[in-house]
């Protein structure tokens, strides 16, 4: 049970989140150490600006943007020589200087015949985190981490019950996306390929060490031979749904958001369509992601039409109500033009009766028709929670009064339920040990 480590580097022992009592809210996180200055925390002129600074030509700042967000080059101070078009004797300081190694593959879970893949990430003060690849055959979507745990504390989700240890710098949430994109160009599907589905699930079941280990070498080599089929291949999406409440690390949340959509070599010139920041329904920073002018797509936790159900549900309602969320989502829609989606977790008769759809539907026809849709999520249980999915009878009734309203309704796919790795489920617990095996029995 146990699960053996890389030896090199050292870690820092683990910081201690504060857990929340219930209903608690963290909105400011612990401050604690910075991870150290990386070239995705700083805009291309920036890092022209911090080569200089080391005595090299300014262009040299463009040739390693060029390597780490064109090419996706192996970056780390081990294959600093393979950096041909950069002087030799240059070579390890600028990366050692500008491309610190921020994140630590600890482990990686597979299911869904390795079309999804979960990593648990090592930061630099041992930290962990964790980031979702999921494969369809038209798209691919990562689903990265803002903060070390949260502070939004809501009871159905596993994350929250942790606590908040602290926020992720931009480079820290950027490379969990280079990471995926890294998988995606060199080696078509990653982990164990097609097979090891049903092997994870089963180990799931037993509460096991459900992951293997990686080594660093084995992760940063895009891992030939790991049941590589499909050759190349892009991250298309990313969801800001991992770990955390983004826009409560807004700078950085919006940093990495840049440096995603900023064409290369600035940035991985991904399309903002395919971004999505997922909310507890933060007021003020929605109209301050609003004015940004960056039309990402906003994805609004909504989970209850009532106050007196959210309070509970998603704490944050005690701050801004849901009538306040609604009308921000709607303001959202109105300076950027992309259509919100509610969230919508269907928990068995906690929210998931009609009237409720009900209630929804007219919540969010009242403020228009055409600017906002619905995703129902189906729970994904959690340790120690007593609540489960809906029916899937009351599920169907509850999508159908939603579209009698005449508002989409489409029901969330979840991946990654058995690694632990669906909405709501991320907790990075790395060891294999007894708080492991208590999962999910
Ligand atoms: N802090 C952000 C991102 C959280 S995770 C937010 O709250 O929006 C992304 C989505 O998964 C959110 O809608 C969240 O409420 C939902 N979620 C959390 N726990 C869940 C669970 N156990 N089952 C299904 N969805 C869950």
């Amino acid at each position: 049970m146990s699960s053996p480590e890389p030896a090199q580097p050292r870690y820092l022992a683990p910081p201690e989140p504060t857990s929340p009592a219930r209903g608690q809210l963290l909105m400011a996180a612990p401050r604690r150490g910075k991870p150290p200055r990386h070239l995705a925390d700083l805009t291309l002129p920036e890092r022209m600006a911090a080569v200089a600074e080391l005595g090299e030509k300014p262009f040299r700042g463009r040739q390693l943007s060029v390597h780490y967000f064109e090419r996706l080059a192996a970056l780390d101070p081990d294959s600093a020589q393979q950096l041909t078009d950069l002087p030799a004797g240059s070579r390890q300081s600028l990366v050692e200087a500008l491309l610190p190694r921020l994140i630590h593959p600890v482990r990686e879970l597979v299911c869904d015949g390795g079309a999804t893949v979960k990593t648990v990430w090592r930061l630099f003060d041992g930290a962990l985190v964790e980031s979702v690849l999921m494969r369809y055959p038209d798209r691919a979507t990562v689903c990265v981490s803002s903060q070390a745990g949260c502070g939004m504390n809501c009871p159905f989700c596993a994350t929250g019950q942790a606590g908040l240890t602290r926020n992720l710098s931009t480079a820290e949430i950027v490379e969990q996306v280079r990471s995926a994109a890294r998988s995606m160009a060199h080696s078509g599907l990653t982990g164990a390929g097609a097979g090891s589905g049903g092997e994870a699930g089963t180990e799931a079941g037993a509460g096991a060490d459900r992951g293997r280990p990686l080594g660093e070498a084995q992760a940063e080599a895009g891992a030939p031979g790991r049941g590589a089929t499909v050759a190349g291949g892009r991250v298309s999406n990313v969801v800001f749904m991992g770990m955390g409440e983004a826009l409560a690390n807004y700078k950085a949340a919006v940093g990495a958001i840049r440096r995603l959509t900023d064409p290369a070599p600035e940035g991985l010139g991904l399309s903002a369509r395919g971004i999505t920041m997922s909310t507890v329904g933060l007021v003020p920073a929605i109209d301050r992601l609003a004015a940004e002018g960056i039309p990402v797509t906003l994805a609004l936790s909504l989970h209850a039409p009532d106050d007196e159900l959210r309070d509970e549900l998603v704490p944050v309602n005690t701050r801004w109500k849901v009538g306040e969320a609604l009308d921000a989502a709607r303001r959202y829609f109105d300076q950027t033009g992309r259509r919100v989606s509610i969230e919508y977790a269907l928990i068995r008769d906690i929210n998931d009766q009609e009237w409720r759809a009900d209630r929804l539907g007219k919540l969010l026809t009242a403020r228009g028709r055409g600017w906002v849709h619905v995703n129902p999520i189906p729970l994904n249980p959690t340790p120690g929670s007593k609540w489960t999915a809906s029916d899937p009878r009351v599920q169907n009734a509850f999508v159908e009064r939603l579209r009698a309203h005449g508002v989409p309704t489409t029901v969330r796919d979840t991946r990654g339920q058995e690694i632990d790795g669906a909405c709501g489920q991320l907790a990075a617990l790395d060891s294999a040990g007894p708080e492991r095996s208590n999962r999910r029995t």
